[in-house]
């Protein structure tokens, strides 16, 4: 069997065992494969380092030859309503700490799902982002060697566009979805890079001002977790906001197309 039949049959096995685990746990997703060479060369210098040590020995070959495949679990409807829920004038925090926790278990679904891949299709998985670091750094680039894009794979997987607030939208499922990947040397057919379909749409700009100064701010990243910690004294469990996630999907010129 030559090269594009290995590929082929081996990218319909991994979407079958995929749509298998999702089912088994009762979640919408979806997949996408890239090279692992096309994200290394996309990440910062210190995920660089961070994804060489991970892959230790393996590294030169998977660069030459290897990819990456995203996997994605879509929040459930309503959940996102509950995220700047705001029944008077008051924001409804208990309510927002919902979604926090919903966060949380699509996380462990993830979690559970990319090593259930890797077994499988030989490969290494980079588990979902789960937070709980914003309140131990100064500032937010100390975050960034603790974690490896999982945004970068999804982009560059064609899995959706990258948006004005940063995060991947999917056509289906706006931003509401969350990552984890799998590094193989497994032959694989690859996804290809969405061009962003923002267009004219300022939803997320509108919602939040510190995306919308984002060109003038030194990093809008680091208010953005300086906003994370406010919400964290309000009650919020985890390391969220998701106000830009709900604008993209209440909001965006895309609301009528989005479903969850
Ligand atoms: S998570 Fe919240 S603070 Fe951060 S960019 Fe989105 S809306 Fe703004
Ligand atoms: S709200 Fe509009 S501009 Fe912002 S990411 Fe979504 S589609 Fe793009």
């Amino acid at each position: 069997m030559n090269h594009r039949n290995d590929a082929k049959e081996n990218t319909l096995e991994l979407r079958r065992v995929f749509q298998e685990l999702l089912d088994d746990e009762k979640e919408r997703g979806d997949i996408g494969v890239t090279s692992f060479k096309v994200v290394f060369d996309e990440l910062m210098e210190v995920q660089k380092q961070k994804l060489r040590e991970i892959t230790k020995e393996q590294f030169e070959s998977l660069y030459e030859s290897g990819f990456i495949i995203c996997i994605g679990v879509a929040y459930r409807d309503p959940i996102i309503d509950h995220i700047d829920n705001k029944v008077t004038s008051e924001v409804d925090y208990p309510l927002w700490n919902e979604y926090a926790r919903e966060y949380d278990r699509i996380n462990q679904v993830l979690n559970r799902m990319a090593p259930a891949i890797a077994s499988q299709f030989d490969g290494i998985p980079l588990k979902a982002t789960i937070g709980g670091m914003i309140g131990e750094v100064e500032h937010v680039w100390e975050y960034w060697p603790l974690v490896v894009s999982h945004r970068v794979v999804a982009e560059n997987s064609g899995i959706g566009w990258r948006g004005k607030n940063q995060l991947i939208i999917h056509e289906k499922f706006s931003c509401a979805i969350r990552f984890a990947s799998i590094i193989t040397a497994m032959t694989l057919q690859q996804g290809k890079r969405m061009e962003s379909m923002c267009g004219d749409c300022t939803a997320c700009e509108d919602a939040c001002g510190f995306i919308r100064q984002r060109d003038i701010l030194p990093d809008y990243r680091e208010n953005c977790r300086k906003y994370i910690l406010f919400l964290k004294s309000k009650g919020i469990e985890k390391d969220i906001c998701g106000k830009c996630i709900k604008a993209c999907y209440r909001q965006s010129k895309f609301q009528k197309q989005f479903t969850l």
